[in-house]
Parts: C-alpha cells; structure tokens; sequence
C-alpha cells in the first residue's frame, strides 16, 4: 500500500519472513466449525496475496481441536505451490506420521515456558512434554523436515504471573537442543511489552541462540502486539507471525483479541520499506471476505480502515 510515504529506521532488516497462522492458531479458536472448503480457499488466497508460510492446520485429536478436526482433507485439497511452505502442527508421533503420509515438508510441535500451561495444554508438565517431542522432533529431523518449537507463555502466565527469563531460556534451549529448527517466542496472552521482549532475545542471545533461529509471535490483547515487533525487528529477529484479519484469540486470556492481524503488521512494515513479498491488498480482500463466512467484522485495524467497515 503506497501513498503514504516510506521511510525506514536504522537497525532494521531489509525482509521479513512472515509467518501466517490464521488457519490453524486463529482458526482453532473460532467457536463455530468453518467448512472445509472454507479453510482451503483461505489458505489459497494468503498464498495468492504472497504469503511463502502459511501454518494451514494441526494433527491434535479432534477430540481436544474439534475445530481442525478435518486437517487431513485440508492438506489434501490445498493445491500446495513450489516454494511456499504450510507447516502442521503435530503432537506426538502419529501426528507426525500422519503428516509424513501427506506429504508435508514444515512440522511445529507445541511446547510451554511454563509448568501451569503445559499442564493446562498438554496435560503434562514441561519435563515430561519435553520428552514426548523428542522421538517427534529426531523422526522428523530424520525425514529432512524443518521443525518449529513453538514456546508459549514466554513473558507472562495467566496462573504464574510473569515468567522469569532464565526459566524460558532454559526451556527454549532444551527444545533448539531437541533438533528444532526454529524458536517462536508466543506471548500467548499478550501481556508482553517492548522492554521484556527485548531482554528475552538479548538473553537467548548470550545463551547462544542465533537470531535466524528466533520467531515470535505476539497478541494483541493489551495492543502491545505492534509495539513488541517493532522492538524484536530492531534487534535483529526477522521472522514474525500474525493472522489474517487478527483471526483467533486464547482461551486462557481474558480478552477476546487474538493473534496479531498481518495486516496492521504490514502497514508498519510497508511503511518502513521492509519486504515481506505479501500484498496488503490482496490480504485485506482476504479477510473481508473471510469475515463474511465467519458472521463478524475482522478486528484489525487496518482492515476496517481499508474496507472502508
Ligand atoms: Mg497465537
């Protein structure tokens, strides 16, 4: 989107990987069940907007995720395009397995910085949770997958209050050390702010985690999510993630906001003339549309202002 003027800061990278996880993360959270050929045309459309990531679906029991229950149809009818990658999340060694049988390059597993949320999430502590990703992570390392280890609760936990640094370090650590291939960083509840996210990279820094190994992924939910990547730009992280139309939300947070939405994100990066390859456009036609199927206004900012809604 041009028009406005384009002037960059010092310190930033000139590309910035993103990261789209509307239709698993922001998905998974919808109350109602979006039809399957809802999911599909959704993550085809990212993908025409320019998105290279697009976390399309998870392999956790229906049971737990009724919501994504259908990701192998998902997978299946995702005409999937050279050079783009959809990673799935897998919980355990039959998630994966079912991955490998359809074919998918990119896996996450799901860990936590925090005893309270794995336990809540997993229903393990983060010791044991440590050790059911294990065989996940070595089997997919071995079928020359790449692995994201998601860290949830990285700056602040709904039942432990803030989470100490060296607590996260160590638990990201362990999970780098278990053959991912890549950290994101979650503030699963958005209480983060630009100073801790900026102490938390310089400490995996020191920790020696290099910065093309760090992701992160911020909520909105106190509208700090803007802010927070600003800060982890200018340390030198450059691949973010967001969801269309700032698509889901968590349970465990007492707001309703969610991810942040790719779209506010890029008007910030378009305006500092950072790359990202995505059309700001393309995407806000995305989640209008996206909007209509669901039954309710998309609530990032930049939507609304560019939807004229
Ligand atoms: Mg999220």
């Amino acid at each position: 989107m041009d028009g406005y003027g384009i002037d960059s800061l010092p310190g930033f990278p000139r590309a910035v990987t993103l990261c789209e996880v509307g239709p698993r993360d922001g998905l998974q959270n919808e109350a109602g069940l979006v039809p399957v050929q809802v999911k599909v045309e959704l993550v085809e459309r990212l993908v025409d907007a320019g998105h290279t990531v697009v976390e399309t679906t998870s392999m956790v029991h229906p049971a737990w995720v009724p919501q994504l229950a259908d990701a192998e149809e998902v997978l299946r009818r995702i005409d999937r395009r050279p050079g783009v990658r959809y990673p799935v999340l897998v919980p355990n060694l039959r998630g994966l397995e079912r991955a490998l049988d359809l074919g998918v390059t990119d896996v996450a597993v799901f860990g936590s910085a925090t005893e309270s949320f794995a336990r809540a999430n997993l229903n393990r502590g983060v010791d044991e949770s440590l050790e059911m990703f294990a065989p996940v992570v070595a089997r997919a390392r071995e079928a020359g997958l790449r692995v994201r280890g998601y860290l949830s609760m990285c700056w602040g936990d709904p039942w432990e209050g803030a989470v100490p640094i060296p607590r996260v370090v160590s638990v990201a650590t362990r999970l780098l050390g278990l053959g991912c291939t890549e950290l994101a960083l979650g503030d699963t509840i958005g209480v983060a702010t630009p100073g801790r996210v900026v102490a938390l990279i310089g400490a995996l820094r020191a920790a020696g985690v290099a910065l093309d190994r760090i992701a992160v992924h911020f909520h909105d939910t106190y509208g700090q999510g803007l802010a927070n990547c600003l800060a982890a730009l200018q340390r030198g992280v450059t691949t973010v993630d967001a969801a269309a139309g700032g698509l889901g939300g968590c349970p465990y947070a007492r707001s309703a906001t969610g991810n942040l939405a790719t779209e506010d994100l890029l008007w910030q990066l378009d305006g500092l003339g950072v790359h990202t390859g995505v059309d700001l456009a393309k995407l806000v036609e995305t989640s209008v549309w996206l909007a209509g199927e669901l039954g309710r206004p998309s609530p990032s900012r930049t939507v609304r202002a560019l939807s004229g809604a």
